[in-house]
């Protein structure tokens, strides 16, 4: 059975067939997992010189690795306020610069020639969903000087001209984050990993381990394998060979569509190319194929078929660009990403050649690229920087009830932030009111000979004091209960 690469595209077909370990061997370093953490880490150490063997259950990519959007930004899914307040601003700092390292790795490996029709573009908007000019401005200086990241203030009307929804308010603008075609850039992984050197088994669930003498054993169906070295990289998978660490992560199942063709209108309502994500991270999306929409946004705590979410996904882009009308979705795919409960990736080392790298919930791509530095660094140089992650224990993330709660706290958090939103917009209509009432006036006092020009120097015209929120709430509360109805029936949806 041949093993040799010939290009990504051909093995998305599925012209390259699967190895299987059928036979005992021996490695320096034994990966459990192949998605984006447990070929990050393939990678590297094979290119550091080590022999790997990658052991995955089904195929590579199998869940959210191969199914996601691949939008690559500095940082982590804990906000970077957070993560200051928890471990101190220098260990942040430090972290925070990991972060762009595992970035950089991503853009180093995404070469059109290791992997072709990749197609890496530049540049990602975050906007936000209420009008937060000021927290916006103390963020950007914090990026910009004290943690030396590029990023550009957007105001509303900018953000708008890029998209015209007035759903947005200001923008962060991340010049150097970029995107790759998240799907292929695992098979890329697989066959970078391989030209190295590591060799991936696929169909190859591994049953158990024992992790206690210096020559670790690791068991599959069909054949055994010794290891100096275990990597846990399978995610919420990981079952059988350590059940207690699947057990720190909540599983949060994520969803995504593609439109059918939009054609040139796509453009003129869209503008901007790269990826736009929100704030509260509900959606994220970009065009893709030229006119067609990539759209992530349901989320859920159990399994489903992508497909059932096809309604959602096409409500939500309705509801931020009603312009588009109600376009077809001709694709959906989604995966389930593993959360720990203080959102910070597992990267370290359990026990003495037992190591982890999971929980790297929705932000992977950078996050997952650092783990297999780091974890293959330290094996390989000694490098010890993985211990900057020990705060971050394992913590259990409450089974049952711990989904039920995340469903919730989600749920809460989508219809929070749609409520933020519809009062953001309410008080931003409230204020054009005021605007074209305040002119109103001033032309009605002009024409009745009493304007400005009539009255004594200092004094400013009447007009209609700015809407108190005592009189905003009982409208607003109406759209908020609209918009949490409208966010209701989507995870309605989902259910
Ligand atoms: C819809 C969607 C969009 C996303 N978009 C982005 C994005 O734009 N940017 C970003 O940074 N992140 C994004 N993510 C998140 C990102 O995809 C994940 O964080 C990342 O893929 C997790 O990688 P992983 O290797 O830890 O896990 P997985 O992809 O789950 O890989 C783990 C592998 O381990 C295998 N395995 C488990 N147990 C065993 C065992 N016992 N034996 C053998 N094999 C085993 C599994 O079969 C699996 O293939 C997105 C996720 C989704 C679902």
């Amino acid at each position: 059975m041949s093993e040799t690469f010939t290009s990504v595209s051909q093995e998305e077909a599925g012209f390259r067939e699967r190895t299987r370990l059928s036979f005992d061997l021996d490695a320096d370093i034994c990966v459990i997992g192949a998605g984006l953490a447990g070929l990050s880490i393939a990678l590297e150490a094979a290119r550091l010189g080590a022999s790997v063997a990658v052991l995955e259950g089904r195929h590579v990519g199998w869940n959210a690795s191969g199914n996601q959007l691949g939008t690559v930004m500095p940082g982590f899914a804990l906000p970077l306020t957070d993560l200051i307040e928890r471990i101190g601003f220098e260990d942040a700092g430090e972290l925070w610069s990991l972060s762009k390292e595992g970035a950089e790795f991503v853009r180093a490996n995404a070469t059109e020639e290791n992997m072709p029709g990749i197609g890496l573009t530049d540049g990602v908007l975050e906007v936000s969903n209420v009008d937060a000019g000021d927290r916006l401005i103390s963020r950007l200086q914090m990026l910009n000087e004290d943690f030396d990241t590029e990023a550009e203030g957007w105001q509303v009307d900018r953000v708008r001209e890029a998209l015209k929804t007035d759903r947005y308010f200001h923008g962060v603008y991340y010049p150097k984050a970029f995107q790759v075609d998240g799907r292929k850039y695992v098979h890329g992984l697989a066959a970078l990993a391989r030209r190295a050197g590591a060799r991936i088994f696929e169909d190859t669930p591994v049953v158990s381990i024992d992790h206690s003498g210096i020559r670790k054993r690791i068991v599959t169906p069909s054949a055994r394998l010794r290891a100096g070295h275990i990597v846990l990289a399978g995610n919420i998978h990981l079952g059988a060979p350590l059940r207690r660490l699947s057990e720190t992560l909540l599983p949060v199942w994520r969803y995504a569509g593609i439109t059918a063709p939009l054609g040139e209108r796509l453009h003129e309502i869209i503008g901007f190319k790269g990826s736009v994500m929100d704030s509260d991270g509900v959606d994220h999306f970009r065009i893709v194929e030229g006119d067609r929409l990539m759209w992530e946004s349901p989320e859920t705590t159990w399994a489903a078929r992508p497909q059932r979410f096809a309604g959602g996904v096409k409500r939500r882009i309705r509801s931020i660009f009603p312009q588009l009308g109600n376009v077809e979705i001709s694709e959906m795919f989604g995966g389930v990403t593993g959360q720990t409960v203080h959102g910070m990736p597992q990267i370290g080392q359990l026990r003495k050649g037992l190591w982890v790298a999971s929980g790297f919930g929705r932000q992977g791509m950078n996050t997952s690229a650092l783990a297999g530095q780091l974890i293959a660094r330290s094996i390989l140089w000694g490098d010890e920087r993985w211990k900057l992650f020990s705060p971050f224990e394992l913590v259990w993330a409450g089974g049952l009830t711990g989904r039920v709660a995340g469903q919730l706290v989600g749920m809460w958090g989508r219809a929070s932030s749609a409520a933020a939103g519809s009062l953001a917009r309410y008080r931003e209509r409230a204020r054009v009111k005021d605007r074209e009432r305040e002119a109103r006036l001033a032309e009605a006092n002009r024409a009745a000979g009493t304007g400005p020009r009539h009255q004594p120097s200092g004094v400013r015209p009447r007009t209609a004091p700015p809407a108190a929120p005592e009189a905003v709430e009982p409208v607003a509360q109406e759209t908020i209960q609209e918009t949490a109805q409208e966010t209701d029936q989507e995870q309605g949806v989902a259910q």
